[in-house]
Order: structure tokens, then C-alpha cells, then sequence
């Protein structure tokens, strides 16, 4: 079994106190087609400031809202993942992109005091703020973020299953640029990305991932989409329901002793997963599972079980928020 070695990256170079300011570069939509949501790539200039060159695939960055919360304070650094391969957009890390997605949804009553019937729109203040910019405005960045969700030092050493949910996509459009267009020569290891998305149309970057499935043979682009029916009357699927579908494709890459796993985008995905590679006999090396859950059916698994009782090993990275 072969464990990961990780690079060593540089954190918190710039901090909320003392933000850098970036300058828009673009900001366009990256949907395959037309949909209800709204998602962005945008592309941000951090030349000349200290985060340029300072981010890997895989690293977040923070960003500050301007005006203040329903409290009346400063809005708090949100996070957000490079989409971008660790050289950035250009070549040169100078331009750093990530992939926004507005937030435009009722407001559900969280706790005894909120009003039952309240059901007001609610916007998020930060996705909104950056789906809003046009070219040439100036963002307040912090960063880098996150050591754990990044590609090995020695990339040709391992396989790769990525696994994403919606705009969990950002971190892989970064990691399958820097695996395949690398200037240093494409990297040959096998490499499946699975993509869930409510529609097809939801899809983002899907041109990109279909051009690269084209131009390598070791990348495998697989979608899953939950809301469409599909052939002879099959209900829309998730992620986990296609490599459930699909194990036997998806067994040796599992099996395999240097394939790597990460899923990144909603909270509680992991536990689909989880259960699917359990019931196929193909979790070891992934997941510790403690004796409690392995008690359990794994059908029957609670999200909050899975969270208390399954880890994943250092050959599995999960980011779900
Ligand atoms: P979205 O477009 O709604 O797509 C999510 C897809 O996952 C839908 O098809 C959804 O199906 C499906 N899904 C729902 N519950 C699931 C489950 N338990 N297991 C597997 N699939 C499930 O997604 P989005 O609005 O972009 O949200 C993406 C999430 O990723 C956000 O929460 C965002 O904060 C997070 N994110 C995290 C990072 C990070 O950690 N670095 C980066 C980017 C984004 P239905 O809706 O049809 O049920």
C-alpha cells in the first residue's frame, strides 16, 4: 500500500487584518447550458502581492465581503477552492480562478425563536458579492488555505478517483489540469473524475473534462445526475449510485494499492460513498471503520454515525461544506 507524500505549502501568508487586494479579470458562467443556477468562473489577478505563487491545486482562499452581516459586523473570510492548476491560469500564478455559485434560497426557521412561517428570500453575501463582479473591480483576498486536500509530491505514484458534488468541482478542474497539461509531460496514471450535478445542464466545465477524456487515455470523465430520468424508465442517480452501478469498472482502480480518493462539495456525500465501497467489499485502505458502525447495516448508516465512527485513512481526502 502506498501512503501519500504530501508537499509542504505555505498558509495564512495573508490574514483577514491586513488583506491583499485582487483586480477582476473575468467572470463568466460555466454551466454547459441554460439552468436555474448561476455559477462563475472568475479569474482574479493577485500579481504582485505575497499570494502570488503561494497557492497549490487544491488550496483555498478567503475572500472579504465588503459591507457588514445582520449584526452589524464586518462579514467574516469565506473560503472558497482554486480552481486552477498551482502555476494559475497564465502560467505564472498571477491569475488565480475559482468557481462561485450564487446563493438564492428561503430562509427555514434554524431555532425555537425564529418565526415558524418566515420564509423571506435569503441571498448569500459573499457567493452573490462574487458572482456580481465585473472585470477590473478589486477583491480583498486572504490565504492560503488547507493542507490536506492536494495532490502528492509525486504525482505518477498514484492512481486517482475524484469525486465531486456541484461546485466541489473547483479543486479537480485545478488537479486534472496540473495531472495532464503539466509542462512537464502529462502525468500516466489513471484517472477517474465523477461529476454530480442535478442537471445536465448543471454541469460545469463539462466541455474542458470532455475534451480532456478525448485527448488522454487515462482520464475518465463519468456524470451523475440526480433529477433526470434516464433510459428505459431508471430513476436520476448520485454520485456513490454510479460506482455502485458501475463497480466493476471501478473495483480494480479502488483495489489498486496507490489509488488515491477525493471527494469534495456537500456535506454528508462522503457517507454514500462510504456505504457503496463497504458493501463492495473495497473500503480497506480508505476507511477505518470503528466497531460500532461495522455492527450496522451499512443501508441503515446515519450521517452522524458515519462522521463519529468512519475515518478516512491518509489515502482518502474529503472536503465537504
Ligand atoms: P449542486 O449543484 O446542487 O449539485 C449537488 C449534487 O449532489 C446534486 O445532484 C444533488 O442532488 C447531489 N446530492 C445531494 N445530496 C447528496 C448526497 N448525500 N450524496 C451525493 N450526492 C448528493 O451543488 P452545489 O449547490 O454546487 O453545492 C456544492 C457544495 O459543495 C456546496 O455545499 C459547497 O459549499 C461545497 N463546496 C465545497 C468545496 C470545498 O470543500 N473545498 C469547494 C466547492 C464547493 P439533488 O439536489 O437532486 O438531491
Amino acid at each position: 500500500m502506498t501512503n501519500p507524500v504530501f508537499p509542504d505549502v505555505r498558509m495564512n501568508i495573508v490574514r483577514a487584518a491586513d488583506p491583499v487586494t485582487a483586480r477582476v479579470v473575468s467572470n463568466e458562467l460555466c454551466m454547459r447550458g441554460k439552468s436555474a443556477s448561476f455559477v462563475k468562473h472568475l479569474v482574479l489577478d493577485i500579481g504582485d502581492t505575497p499570494l502570488q505563487g503561494a497557492f497549490r491545486a487544491g488550496q483555498s482562499f478567503g475572500v472579504l465581503a465588503p459591507g457588514e452581516d445582520a449584526q452589524g459586523k464586518p462579514h467574516k473570510v469565506r473560503l472558497y477552492s482554486i480552481a486552477c492548476p498551482t502555476w494559475g491560469e497564465d502560467g505564472e500564478a498571477r491569475l488565480i480562478s475559482t468557481t462561485p455559485k450564487r446563493l438564492i434560497d428561503e430562509f427555514s426557521p434554524q431555532t425555537e425563536t425564529d418565526d415558524p412561517d418566515d420564509h423571506h428570500l435569503f441571498l448569500g453575501a459573499c457567493s452573490n458579492y462574487l458572482c456580481d463582479l465585473k472585470a477590473g473591480d478589486e477583491v480583498r483576498l486572504t490565504g492560503p488555505n488547507g493542507k490536506r486536500f492536494l495532490l502528492p509530491a509525486s504525482p505518477a505514484d498514484h492512481d486517482y478517483l475524484f469525486i465531486a458534488a456541484g461546485t466541489g468541482i473547483a479543486p479537480f478542474r485545478g488537479m486534472a489540469l496540473e495531472l495532464l497539461e503539466n509542462p512537464a509531460g502529462p502525468c500516466k496514471s489513471q484517472i477517474h473524475l465523477i461529476m454530480g450535478s442535478p442537471y445536465t445542464t448543471d454541469l460545469l466545465y463539462d466541455d474542458l473534462f470532455r475534451r480532456l477524456a478525448e485527448e488522454h487515455d487515462n482520464f475518465h470523465y463519468h456524470t451523475a445526475i440526480s433529477r433526470e430520468p434516464r433510459s428505459g424508465g431508471r430513476r436520476g442517480i448520485y454520485v456513490h449510485h454510479l460506482i455502485d452501478e458501475n463497480i466493476d469498472v471501478f473495483r480494480p482502480l479502488l483495489a489498486g494499492p496507490r489509488t488515491l480518493m477525493y471527494i469534495c462539495g456537500l456535506l454528508g456525500m462522503q457517507n454514500g460513498i462510504y456505504q457503496v465501497l463497504v458493501k463492495h467489499g473495497v473500503e480497506e485502505g480508505y476507511l477505518t471503520i470503528g466497531e460500532e458502525l461495522r455492527s450496522v447495516d451499512p443501508a441503515q448508516w446515519e450521517d452522524k454515525q458515519v462522521r463519529r465512527h468512519a475515518k478516512s485513512t491518509p489515502r482518502c481526502m474529503v472536503e465537504v461544506y
